[in-house]
């Protein structure tokens, strides 16, 4: 019938949450709060576990820790002040006993639990004073068997869902309108975004199938495959989840390029920067290089991530891009996370540019007030092209005459919003500056592609020659005194070491107490090398001053927190010493090895750890030691911790995904590629009910128009 075809065809689906029944103002606005605004975002808050609750277990038969279903009849309830009061209740089934004890009651649960009553109940058992227990069951009354033995009530015919936990709205709430929802569902569908042609291809279920198997799963379904996500239904949501992620961070990069940006099309600066550098870059810097050059001709922002294992020369690459932004007539900014890494790099970068008489300023949040108006003058009049800092870089009383390029220096730690406000900065006359980002967190390529689809990856794969590979031991905390006794040879010889303490107590004050304690103890037991420190607690200055007489070779051991991670360049320290190693990330040990074998002589990083190994420190140890590739690395990383320690992620957003797991959906990542480039181009519509279903109104990375 016409009237019925012009009907919209899903009409449920958007509905505001609160026109379900029994949905108040009070609970539409605890559920907004967990990202649930429409009827169809209830289909999308989907179990972390699930409970067999379908099957009765005998009481004789249970064990501690399991979670089960009983049923039996009440022998004795009573009221006990055993430490503080409580009522306890002793059920039978025939073939053993079991106690239920409350803590909260009232007087009418304790008149309904009365002696010769059935029960079923569903809770863990545990081992109590008086045998096997379950502490605050659920449970409801049932009638006695009938005579036939069958059963008068039926038990749960799936498998009971159960839900992240969720403030102010309780599981049973939740779970009844998640069924409502799924009802609606079921008699008038949900919207399918992504063709079906694509679902048989991978063998996928329809939306439906796949939501009422998650949220409603018979009784034999495979709840190992369900539990480790690996269940067709689940392995259809990633799917649209990892849909999503990379439509939104393409979206990001489309709005950012959709703005015009200067072409920098005058590379003379660059041509002299080049030749005057004492070395020619590796064949991987030159292609990196020449990505960077392409990118920075075009009159559309580049949004570049250069990729590349500490020591390889991105810092260069970077610095030849500053330069063909100043040959051109604009500005180029360097942003790093810390004071001390933006000192570094302004020194570099005044070396380099020295010769090419370009000056730099640096402004950092610790610049004496004056000096700082001063920079900040100079670079809103354009007397200065280069400016390095952190973060105050890119606060109110900055401006640029004509922002041309901005770096970003170590990306993981700023996160795709700060890159979006950092844009608006440099916007001038309706242009936007290129941004180029350096990273030196390797990156395995699908999830590069993945985890960065709001940027193009260019990968510095080769180290400079000359370098010597740094050997790694693995050494356990009782052989402290002979690597004590190793690093008084190293500095006797001419050479230096690093003393890493990281932060591993809860307690600030505590970290750095234990930072101070190492540099005593170690200059008591090496009376003739000067010791210095340095910790995050230390002022700028103070920092400052520890590492540059480090650098200047004054100081022979550097005891330190995890600040001298990333950057710090001191190629005469040729010993590294990390203690509590296995208590650190993979990515962070190799970051922190990165600074020494900076040199030509021969490094050593030794790594400490205290107590007994568990399977997994051994195994991130082994890997430490067996390769200096950060890509081998990082692929390691990701299988033993997942995806999210790797990252940093929750600026990625990746850690939040709700079914998908990179690394074990990863195969699904090409056909997600695939798709993604489909709907982008042909069906804008479900690009932005994708994005909007998985991500949500509020998090959501680009603008959708
Ligand atoms: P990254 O930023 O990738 O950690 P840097 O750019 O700081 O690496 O370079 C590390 C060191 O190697 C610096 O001292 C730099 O001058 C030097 N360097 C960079 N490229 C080359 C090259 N092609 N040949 C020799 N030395 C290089
Ligand atoms: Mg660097």
């Amino acid at each position: 019938m016409l009237v019925a075809e012009a009907a919209p065809q899903f009409p449920n689906e958007q509905r505001p949450v609160a026109e379900l029944r029994g949905v108040g103002p009070a609970l539409a606005e605890k559920l907004a709060r967990i990202g649930v605004s429409q009827v169809q975002d209830l289909l999308f808050v989907l179990p972390s576990r699930y409970e067999d609750r379908t099957q009765i277990s005998e009481i004789g038969s249970l064990r501690p820790g399991s979670r089960v279903v009983v049923e039996g009849e009440i022998q004795l309830t009573e009221v006990t002040y055993r430490r503080r009061r409580q009522l306890l209740c002793r059920i039978t089934d025939g073939t053993g006993s079991l106690t239920l004890r409350f803590f909260y009651f009232s007087g009418a649960q304790q008149a309904n639990l009365a002696r010769g009553t059935r029960i079923l109940c569903f809770g863990e058992v545990r081992k109590g004073p008086l045998g096997l227990e379950i502490v605050h069951p659920e449970y409801r009354r049932v009638a006695a068997s009938g005579p036939g033995g069958e059963r008068p009530e039926p038990l749960e015919e799936v498998l009971t869902p159960i839900y992240p936990t969720t403030e102010g709205v309780p599981q049973a709430r939740l779970r009844h309108l998640i069924d409502l929802a799924l009802g609606e569902a079921a008699r008038s569908g949900v919207r399918d975004w992504i063709p079906p042609a694509m679902l048989a291809d991978l063998e996928l279920p329809s939306l439906v199938d796949a939501l009422t198997m998650m949220h409603r799963p018979p009784r034999d379904a495979h709840l190992p495959e369900l539990l480790s996500g690996r269940h067709p239904a689940q392995r259809r949501l990633s799917f649209e989840e990892l849909l999503a992620h990379q439509l939104s961070l393409r979206l990001l990069r489309q709005e950012i390029q959709g703005d015009p940006a200067a072409p920098l099309a005058n590379d003379a600066l660059e041509r002299m920067f080049l030749q005057s550098l004492p070395f020619a870059l590796t064949g991987a810097q030159a292609r990196a290089l020449a990505e960077v050059d392409r990118d920075l001709q075009a009159a559309r922002p580049m949004v570049r991530l250069v990729q590349g294992d500490v020591g390889c020369g991105k810092t260069v690459v970077a610095a030849a891009a500053a330069a063909r932004a100043v040959g051109s007539g604009l500005q180029a900014a360097l942003m790093a996370p810390t004071e001390l890494l933006a000192e570094q790099h302004a020194k570099n970068f005044e070396r380099w540019f020295r010769e090419l008489d370009v000056p730099v300023a640096l402004v950092t949040g610790s610049l004496p007030a004056r000096a700082r108006r001063s920079a900040l003058a100079s670079v809103a009049n354009g007397d200065i092209n280069i400016v390095v800092g952190t973060h105050a870089l890119f606060q109110e009383s900055m401006e640029f005459a004509r922002l041309g390029l901005v770096i970003v220096d170590e990306q993981h730690r700023f996160g795709v919003h700060q890159r979006l406000s950092l844009r608006d900065k440099g916007a001038r006359d309706g242009q936007l500056p290129h941004q180029l980002i350096m990273t030196a967190t390797p990156i395995p390529r699908t999830l590069a592609m993945t985890a960065y689809a709001d940027l193009d990856v260019s990968v510095i794969d080769e180290l400079p020659p000359g370098r010597t590979p740094v050997t790694t031991i693995v050494k356990p905390e009782s052989s402290r005194d002979e690597v004590v006794r190793r690093v008084h040879q190293a500095v006797k010889s001419g050479r230096q070491a690093y003393w890493v303490c990281p932060l591993i107590d809860e307690s600030e004050e505590l970290r750095y107490q234990a930072a101070e304690e190492s540099a005593k103890e170690l200059q008591e037991a090496l009376p003739d090398v000067r010791v210095g420190l340095v910790h995050g607690r230390m002022s700028a200055r103070e920092k400052e001053l520890g590492m540059y007489q480090f650098k200047e070779g004054t100081i022979g051991l550097l005891v330190a927190t995890t600040v001298i991670e990333v950057g710090v360049d001191v190629p005469n320290a040729t010993l590294m010493v990390i203690e509590n190693a296995e208590r650190m990330g993979l990515a962070q040990l190799h970051q922190l090895r990165g600074r020494v074998g900076r040199g030509a002589h021969e490094s050593h990083c030794v790594l400490l750890y205290g107590g007994k190994l568990s399977e997994m420190a051994r195994a991130r140890l082994a890997a430490i030691r067996e390769t200096n590739d950060g890509f081998v690395i990082a692929r390691r990383d990701l299988e033993l911790r997942g995806p999210g320690e790797l990252l940093g992620t929750r600026q990625t957003g990746l850690a939040d995904m709700r079914v998908a797991d990179l690394l074990r959906d990863a195969d699904l990542l090409p056909a997600v590629q695939a798709a993604a480039e489909t709907l982008l181009r042909q069906n804008p519509e479900a690009v932005r009910a994708l994005t909007r279903r998985w991500i949500g109104a509020g998090e959501r990375y680009g603008r959708i128009a």
